[in-house]
């Protein structure tokens, strides 16, 4: 079937050059991405092609919601749609696994043709994540691990030990789209160890992700949500001075009983990235609590064993996992929450950070790359 000609109908491919509105795939009508079914046919044989159903792909590496975005799945399906394109199967490849060849050229010059073209900030970020979001899941299906994000052949999940977060806890991995399905990431370890009613993933500009995260922050209300960033200059709440909730602090009311939640955000991307997306925070809180989201400072005295294999700039930049088990350890001090077994929840993260770090130096070993590179 490959080789043939085939090609997508109805101007519903990206153009590949940017004559006027009209061509763009898109059509917006109330402030949003508006898009089409997308059906792959042969004009000449006028036979339908298969097309594959991506949802699985989603529900394990996108994690939530259950069902696909609709922009990534149809992001998805125009990367797919070069394979009859070019008549050659879509090769991915590089330490982070992108589309390589021909393909890729194409790929890049159609959507930053349409990304340049798009006006509105807002959409163009929608976009941008959904394009690194949708190649990522095309490139890593069936071949890494939905879990650990390591190839399967290097799956570390049986090498962790899985223990429950008090759930007065709740995690927010807020992840940059360049992050996502990273094999060194080390935030995808809060779910291997804590499980998703725990850990929650939110990549930046998806925007399915960001309501569900809203939402739940929203119910929780402002005084239960924080972010952790070592922000220069400004003076962060410290663990130790953290206001909880009345019910939360009321060292009465069973653990398992109550029903209100701390709500911490980890900000998991590059530090340049990682402003950008405490403004987006920022903006969103503002307009939401007319108000600021509270920072939070950890007492961060060691590097991430991760440092030599991801660099962070400072002593207090470090990598997500290992920021999420000091903070366990700082909250376990707080009399007010003596009994929640937050000591141990550290220890099996700490324990699980060491393990990635293992497998990712063996791999490093085998291919011939030193530590220290990325
Ligand atoms: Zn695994």
């Amino acid at each position: 079937m490959l080789g043939r000609r085939w090609s997508v109908p109805c101007g519903l491919s990206l153009p590949t050059t940017v004559a006027g509105r009209s061509n763009l795939p898109y059509r917006r009508t109330t402030g949003k991405l508006r898009l089409k079914a997308m059906v792959v046919h042969n004009p000449i044989a006028g036979e339908a092609a298969p097309v594959e159903d991506f949802s699985g792909a989603w529900h394990d590496f996108g994690r939530s919601p259950p069902d696909i975005p609709p922009l990534v799945k149809r992001l998805i399906l125009e990367v797919k749609s070069l394979e009859v394109e070019l008549g050659e199967k879509l090769v991915f490849g590089g330490p982070r696994g992108s589309l390589q060849g021909r393909a890729k050229a194409a790929e890049d010059h159609r959507h930053r043709a349409f990304y340049g073209y798009m006006p509105d900030r807002e959409e163009k970020l929608q976009f941008y994540s959904a394009r690194q979001v949708a190649c990522r899941v095309l490139g890593c299906k069936g071949y890494l691990c939905k879990d650990c994000w390591l190839p399967l052949t290097d799956c570390m999940c049986a090498k962790v030990e899985r223990v429950s977060l008090w759930s007065g806890v709740q995690l927010w991995l807020y992840m940059h789209p360049k992050d996502f399905l990273r094999k060194n990431n080390s935030g995808k370890l809060l779910w291997q160890v804590f499980g998703g009613e725990s850990a929650h993933l939110c990549v930046c500009g998806i925007e399915e992700q960001e309501e569900a995260m809203w939402d739940a922050l929203k119910q929780a209300g402002q005084g239960s949500v924080w972010y952790l960033y070592p922000e220069q200059g400004v003076s962060n709440t410290q663990v130790n001075e953290l206001v909880l909730p009345k019910e939360l602090a009321h060292t009465g009311v069973p653990r398992d009983k109550c029903k209100t939640s701390l709500n911490f955000i980890l900000i998991d991307g590059t530090w340049s990235n990682s402003k950008m997306m405490v403004n987006r925070l920022q903006s969103r809180a503002r307009g939401t609590w007319q108000d600021c989201m509270q920072s939070l400072s950890l007492s961060v005295d060691k590097h991430s064993v991760l440092h030599n294999l991801r660099p962070q700039p400072s002593l207090d930049r470090t990598c997500t996992a290992a920021a999420v088990v000091q903070l366990l350890r700082e909250l376990d001090l707080r009399e007010d929450l003596v009994g929640c077994q937050l000591e141990k929840a550290a220890d099996a993260l700490d324990e699980a950070l060491q393990r990635l770090l293992e497998v990712l130096t063996t791999r490093r070993e085998r291919k011939g790359r030193g530590l220290g590179k990325h």
